[in-house]
């Protein structure tokens, strides 16, 4: 049997290899795990360990953000600095926060 399938596929924006794809929250170009290395910035979201909503911004929307994610990218700078701090005495109050507003923002922009 032969058939014409359509499927959705990812390809990278910048290699053009298929496969998955980290995508930029701010302007929505895709990179493969390689780029992602150089081309992208990533960010937690929990302070201390891994999580499933951590953000990917591409180096332009990193240094210069579009309107809709400033916030969520202010957000997540908030976590990478605490990540840096350490711990200190309102240090899991503040992760909390923080972490709680990553998780606001990207309900609203419906992430
Ligand atoms: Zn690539
Ligand atoms: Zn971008």
């Amino acid at each position: 049997m032969k058939k014409i399938l359509s499927k959705e596929v990812h390809i990278c924006d910048a290699c053009g290899q298929e496969g998955y794809c980290y995508v930029c929250v701010g302007c929505g170009v895709e990179y493969c795990y390689d780029c992602k290395k150089t081309l992208m910035a990533d960010y937690h979201h929990g302070v201390c360990g891994i999580s499933d909503i951590d953000g990917y911004f591409c180096l332009k929307c990193n240094s210069t953000p579009p309107p809709k994610v400033k916030d969520l990218l202010h957000a997540y700078f908030v976590i990478k600095n605490l990540e840096q701090e350490g711990w200190s005495k309102d240090f899991q109050m503040r992760s909390k926060v923080a972490e709680e507003t990553v998780k606001k923002i990207r309900k609203e922009l419906g992430l």
